[in-house]
């Protein structure tokens, strides 16, 4: 079934009259900063006071128990109103579909909360130095102590972990099983005994990642995620919000799409048909990733899983960004790379390096190419 919850609603002028009375005069320093970082959490509690910071999870957890529609509807005005970015995001849109899909209620009544008023913010912790794509390589390890586990091994490329409160990772507890089995998902405090967060800064200046040692780090049973051993299975489902419509959701791209068709109504040569093609592509691309990510959460309301198709839909969107920016920055020629003059919108060129980014995290490209042609068309491996 298709379904568009339209222009107008209730909860759609709730959320743009809040926005627009709430939203910070300037915007905040980047979030990839300590300054940044605070600022945004302060805006998430705000967020949170109104419960508008998780719409769509349980009113016990800190949420409205809106719909995934209404949740979608929420995002369309975030981001039309450029409202900051989620500092939470890891925790939000990762951890927590994770942790209402596989935790215990213990764990959720617990967690969800202090992640829905940005307490805790999280961190996620996959990827080590010798196992990105082929995650199942990973050598860190979750040693059995009385109680719970020693978890000892290196991390990195971990989003947000240079400031963030606590992580979820990957471990091997079982080194005699076969890859995929022996892991198993972990939660544990950035600020533990024998934990050291490494920063790392990024192309366009900021601290958006760490690396992470780990040194016997104490996690008490309480602190794993589904069974030991069963961590493969349940990482395959947090990957499934990553790469499908939780961390991208379309109003990330329909708002972009809808400035770049300011940016050429302003600064666009009538005569470049071929620059405006490239708008109008970026434009119908946005609208596309909406309309199929209402078929998808419609049929999720109807009882579907989110399942290999996630994979078509990273893809999609990562495309679709990178393609978007540029043809921004070439509309804005060398205004592209300055800021502050007339005419000049340096968010483009922050946002260009970010969406380059987008074909690697979630899973690279190549990789879910091809997830797509084996787990989708059903091509030979
Ligand atoms: C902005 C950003 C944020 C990130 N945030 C996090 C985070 O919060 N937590 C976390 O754990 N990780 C994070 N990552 C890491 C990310 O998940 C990895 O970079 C990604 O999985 C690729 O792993 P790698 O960098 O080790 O590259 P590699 O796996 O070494 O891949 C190198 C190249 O080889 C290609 N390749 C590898 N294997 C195959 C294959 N079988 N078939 C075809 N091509 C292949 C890849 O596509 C890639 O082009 C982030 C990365 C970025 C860029």
């Amino acid at each position: 079934m298709s379904f568009d919850p339209g222009p107008a609603s209730e909860f759609r002028t709730e959320v743009r009259d809040w926005l627009a009375a709430h939203l910070p005069a300037q915007p905040l320093p980047s979030v990839d900063t300590a300054r940044g970082f605070a600022a945004h959490r302060a805006w998430e509690r705000e967020l949170a006071a109104v419960r508008l910071s998780v719409v769509s999870w349980p009113p016990a957890y800190g949420g409205r128990g809106a719909s995934l529609l209404d949740w979608l509807v929420f995002e369309e005005e975030y981001y039309a109103a450029a409202a900051p970015a989620r500092v939470g995001q890891n925790g939000l849109f990762l951890l927590a579909p994770t942790l209402f899909a596989h935790g215990t209620a213990e764990q959720r009544g617990r967690l969800l909360p202090p992640m829905a008023r940005a307490d805790e913010v999280w961190a996620q912790a996959w990827s080590e130095p010798d196992a990105g794509s082929d995650l199942a390589a990973i050598r860190a390890t979750a040693t059995r102590a009385d109680g719970g586990w020693l978890l000892s091994g290196t991390k990195t490329w971990s989003t947000r972990a240079a400031f963030a409160d606590r992580a979820f990772g990957l471990f091997r507890s079982d080194p005699g099983a076969e890859r995929h089995r022996g892991l198993t998902y972990l939660l544990f405090d950035l600020r533990a005994g024998g934990v050291t967060v490494r920063p790392i800064r990024q192309l366009g200046g900021g601290i958006g990642f760490a690396e992470i040692f780990l040194d016997r780090v104490f996690v008490p049973d309480a602190d794993v995620l589904g069974a030991p051993g069963e961590g493969w299975r349940i990482a395959m489902s947090t990957a499934g919000h990553e790469r499908g419509l939780s961390l991208r959701s379309p109003g990330r791209f329909t708002a972009a799409a809808a400035r770049l068709v300011e940016l050429w109504r302003r600064a666009g040569d009538p005569a470049d048909t071929a620059l405006r093609d490239r708008v109008v592509d970026a434009w119908i691309g946005a609208q596309a990733y909406r309309r199929h990510t209402f078929d998808t959460a419609a049929r999720l309301a109807g009882g579907g899983t989110l399942g290999a198709e996630s994979s078509l839909g990273k893809v999609f969107w990562s495309e679709l960004d990178v393609a978007l920016h540029e043809t921004a920055l070439d509309l804005l020629g060398p205004l592209a790379e300055v800021d502050g003059l007339p005419g000049a919108d340096g968010r483009w060129l922050d946002g260009y390096l970010f969406a380059l980014a987008g074909p690697i995290y979630a899973g690279t490209n190549e990789i879910q190419r091809t997830v797509i042609a084996e787990r989708l068309l059903g091509l030979p491996r």
